[in-house]
């Protein structure tokens, strides 16, 4: 196993090679992600059966490489010409790209981080727009990789420093394990209020725990950042829908798709988020 500084090494001399490479792996994630927002919230098997047409025709493995697949079928099924969503070249792009600028822009350390979190808030946000049905299993595999990567890689929480190796392990995981009770309690207050002050349920659980997870991965900080930032980007891309229901004079989106804005604002929080804190005190000064 190559250690981290090696990885670094690699990756500070080799930059558009690296960021290829991962583009690459992160395209088959992402064919990979179309499986399972297909399949989990129905609650059937990521592994078996292997893929096949809506129509129930099995799909040869090559028509089935990512992007390629699509575009030599031009969208329609090669057995029954049944149109395939472009949900399937989307996801797989942005799993590409996702790990890509992970790997070019980050150190070592977050780009393996960020190598699990963004599939992951990818699949949330497919499942989300999909089916309304955010699944809680890869929802807690957030929390779950969050706490474990705290306690592999301590420098993704800024520690590193202690005398004893272990130390930084602690100190690491309890930055986390503050990140998931913060994210958990914040999450479950504003949700709490919402439902009051709204009159209906404001945000779902699915919300709490992937705050919860972006605290495992980002702190207390991170933690609240993706819950307020998340809520600014849902504002920000229901604007649209309620500026258009306020001209016609027709009944405003009847949701906000809050676990996208939550993703959005927590991949930001990821890539920039201690420099965004930064910029925000300096304002002050
Ligand atoms: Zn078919």
């Amino acid at each position: 196993m190559p250690t981290l500084i090696e990885i670094e090494q690699l990756r500070e001399h080799h930059a558009f090679a690296v960021a290829s490479i991962a583009g690459i792996i992160g395209l088959c994630i992402g064919s990979f992600l179309n499986v399972c927002a297909h399949r989990i919230p129905t609650g059937k098997s990521i592994v078996s059966p292997p893929s096949s047409c809506a129509c129930g025709q099995r799909i040869p493995f090559w028509l089935n490489i990512p992007v390629i697949g699509w575009l030599t079928l031009r969208g329609k099924a090669r057995c029954c010409g049944q149109a395939i969503s472009l949900r399937y070249p989307l996801l797989e792009v942005a799993g590409g790209l996702a790990l890509a600028a992970a790997w070019f822009w980050l150190p070592a350390d977050r780009a393996i981080a960020a190598s699990f979190l963004l599939p992951i808030l990818l699949l949330l946000t497919a499942c989300d727009i999909d089916s309304m049905l955010v699944p809680d299993g890869p929802n807690f595999l957030l929390v779950a990789i969050g706490l474990t990567l705290a306690v592999a890689l301590p420098s993704i929480h800024g520690e590193g420093g202690h005398s004893l190796a272990i130390l930084d392990r602690i100190a690491s995981l309890e930055t986390a394990l503050v990140g998931v009770a913060v994210g958990t309690a914040a999450t479950w207050w504003v949700r709490t209020l919402g439902t009051v002050f709204f009159g209906k349920e404001a945000m779902g659980e699915a919300d709490i725990i992937l705050c919860a997870g972006m605290g495992a991965f980002g702190g207390w900080q991170g933690a609240l950042f993706t819950l307020f930032g998340g809520a600014i980007v849902g504002l920000v891309l229901v604007l649209p829908s309620l500026i258009r229901a306020r001209i016609k004079n027709s009944p405003g989106p009847a949701s906000v798709p809050f676990v996208p804005s939550l993703a959005i604002a927590g991949a930001i929080w990821f890539f920039r988020g201690n420099e965004l804190v930064e910029m925000w005190m300096n304002l002050g000064r």
